[in-house]
């Protein structure tokens, strides 16, 4: 028998599989990539055509594709476990894994929740902030707050918290509604204002809303530094500055959602340490697993684990999901800690962030493009297109264009980002700058 090409894949796939985040009847246009295998940055498909991975597959790849080392870790944890449950048993890899995070912390968040997936991660840390304050009598702390074009993941509760139009208004009817405060999207910055000034502007209004409904705010959720889902929103760190005092202040907690800003991505391990704040809940997945298996998790204090330490079993958190720490997917997160240590990669990081900013200077100052600006290994700008029906379908045309010249990125509305795994080489770099400037210019030329 023939061996399969990508387009027997790809037929039999739209058949069966109704794939995330997609109108599927696009595909009608819009073709699907069959991969077959991954090396270092690149994709390939069936053909043997290649595509460099500029956003990391959905942002969790932090060392590349079929990473030996990572591979190394996972075939020897295979053969001593590959899954146990957690409740009244443990293991070694979720046992160091929880001791090096809380390390990492400064074992100021030395407690650590597991579940599968980011949205789950979010879901724990809401009920676990609600649930702490009702152990403390605090019953009337039911609501929560979150940022103008926030992203906290799409299961209802995590919806709930989430501010993005597209997938939040279908479900709307299902969900709580919750407190949207300004974000402090340093491009809201007026005539003369600083990115600092925004900040505290943002920090006003939370203010208010603390002044007047404290008593029932449980938590006020964040996306660290960078709101990622809404394009790419940056702001200073300032405001988790500000945030975490008026927390304090007030008596709400702050939950830091670093699902996709965790693990090195704004330059920092956790972002949360460039403005020198510790959140009550710390949400960490995507890239923890090094983005081979799914992992999430919560860390909270000390003062937060004692409201559930009692006799009573009702004040415990009897939350629950069946792969809760997987030891496959722990032992990926600890070869990836590792390599965080053997290659110093916080420190390699900054150089390799300069060189691909250097790069990319062409880009940021082109003249279809408004607002170049980087946090540690994010980059992104967003693209003038004047006409609407233009705008309307620019990250499309991206993507396709892209694929065209051997490059995976997917556009956010016009924002163009690259979120690259850590292992680029000056070739690597070089070229990915030359194909995204390649393909930007002809998308707004076509
Ligand atoms: C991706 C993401 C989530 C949701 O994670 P899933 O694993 O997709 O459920 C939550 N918050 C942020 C900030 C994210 O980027």
């Amino acid at each position: 028998m023939k061996p399969h090409t990508s387009s027997d894949w790809i037929a039999r796939s739209l058949r069966s599989v109704w794939h995330p985040c997609t109108q599927m009847q696009h595909h009608e246009e819009v073709p699907l990539i069959a991969v077959s295998h991954g090396k270092g940055p690149w994709l390939y498909d069936h053909e043997g055509r290649r595509y460099l991975d500029a956003i990391s597959s959905w942002w969790v790849n932090l060392f590349g594709h079929a990473n030996p080392r990572i591979n190394a870790a996972l075939k020897d944890q295979l053969d001593k476990l590959e899954h146990a449950m957690l409740a009244g048993f443990t293991h070694e890899p979720v046992v160091e894994l929880s001791e090096q995070l809380a390390a990492l912390t400064g074992h100021a968040l030395g407690h650590a929740f597991y579940a599968s997936d980011g949205a789950s991660a979010v879901e724990i840390a809401m009920k676990m902030s609600f649930h702490s304050w009702r152990n403390a009598g605090r019953t009337d702390k039911q609501e929560f707050v979150c940022l103008q074009g926030s992203y906290h993941g799409e299961t209802i509760g995590a919806l709930s918290v989430t501010d993005v139009a597209l997938f939040k208004d279908a479900y709307g009817p299902l969900l709580r509604a919750s407190h949207v405060v300004p974000s402090p999207d340093e491009r809201n910055a007026r005539d003369g204002e600083s990115a600092q000034d925004v900040a505290r502007r943002a920090i006003e209004d939370v203010r208010t809303l603390f002044e007047a409904r404290a008593e029932r705010i449980a938590a006020i959720i964040v996306e660290p530094l960078v709101q990622c889902a809404t394009g790419m929103a940056m702001y200073d760190p300032l405001y988790l500055e500000l945030l975490r005092e008026l927390c304090d202040q007030y008596q709400v907690h702050l939950i830091a959602d670093e699902i996709a800003v965790g693990c090195g991505r704004t330059g920092t391990f956790f972002a949360c340490e460039q403005a020198a704040i510790w959140p009550d809940f710390l949400c960490l997945s995507k890239g923890i697993s090094g983005g081979y298996l799914p992992l999430s998790l919560v860390l909270t204090s000390d003062a937060v684990y004692q409201s559930f330490y009692s006799q009573d079993i009702t004040r415990g958190f009897l939350h629950s999901h069946s792969y809760t720490g997987n030891p496959l997917a722990c032992r990926a997160a600890l070869a990836t800690l590792q390599i965080f240590k053997d290659d110093d990669v916080l420190v390699r990081n900054r150089e390799l962030a300069t060189r691909l900013t250097v790069a990319l200077a062409p880009l940021a100052e082109h003249d279809r493009a408004r607002h170049f600006r980087r946090r540690g290994m994010i980059f992104a700008f967003d693209a003038v297109e004047p006409d609407p029906s233009r705008a309307a379908s620019f990250a499309r045309r991206f993507f396709t264009t892209a694929t065209e010249n051997e490059l995976l990125l997917r556009p956010i509305g016009r924002t163009v980002y690259l979120m690259p795994p850590y292992i680029l080489d000056d070739e690597e770099i070089a070229g990915l700058a030359e194909r995204t400037q390649r393909v930007f210019e002809s998308v707004i030329a076509t």
